[in-house]
């Protein structure tokens, strides 16, 4: 895989995954299993964040600990499937702002097309881990980045739970800065734009819409 690029393949994670690509697998498993999958992505998404230390007691004796520092963490949601992945990275760092971008995909076009937008102040101060489970033809994904940077974010990870390659090329290409965790890369794109084999419309395997 390519620097920028990382898949991680915890086999708790292929497990779940497995689990939600099954076209009979309830909306509520799906949710749930998503939550899973997202923290354990978190764990490695967030790998890198900076600590200090701090004095404290222990029963025992006194340490320097470390604690977390740095910059203040920003998860931001592509709507709507992205609240999917969200949910779990919020449950191991509940205290991270969050921003949302609203954006459908033109069914003619494929094009995104943006119908929201709220994010939290001093973006560019801010670690951003952007969030959207499906990295399809990447044309969501990169205009919500490109949204993010000009809104002064310079620090942006994006993380989805599959990817197809097209996906990964042309958002490569577009913001060759950001780097992209995925818990898999599938084999590719049909004709509509969904991921092959994919597990089908994440938002509506979530919601129970179609
Ligand atoms: N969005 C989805 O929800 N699924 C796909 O396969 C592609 C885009």
């Amino acid at each position: 895989m390519s620097g920028n690029l990382t898949v991680v393949d915890h086999p708790l994670i292929q497990h779940k995954l497995t689990l939600m690509r099954q076209f009979d697998t309830p909306s509520a498993v799906f949710r749930q299993l998503l939550q899973e999958i997202s923290t354990l992505l978190a764990y490695e998404v967030l790998r890198d964040l900076e600590t200090t230390s701090k004095t404290i007691q222990t029963p025992l004796a006194e340490m320097e600990a470390p604690v977390l520092k740095g910059k203040k963490l920003v998860f931001v949601s592509i709507l709507r499937a992205g609240n999917g992945l969200l949910e779990g990275m919020l449950d191991l760092v509940p205290s991270a702002r969050v921003g949302h971008i609203g954006l459908y995909r033109d069914p003619d076009t494929l094009m995104p097309v943006e119908y929201y937008l709220k994010l939290p102040d001093n973006m560019e101060e801010r670690k951003v881990i952007a969030v959207d489970p499906m990295l399809a033809t990447g044309n969501s994904s990169a205009a919500a980045v490109q949204r993010l940077k000009e809104h002064g974010a310079k620090d942006i990870k994006l993380v989805c739970l599959l990817a197809a390659p097209e996906g990964v090329k042309a958002f490569e290409k577009a913001h060759p800065d950001v780097h992209v965790f995925t818990a898999s890369i599938d084999s590719h794109l049909n004709d509509h734009g969904y991921i092959v084999p994919g597990l089908g419309d994440a938002g509506d395997r979530m919601y129970g819409t179609k």
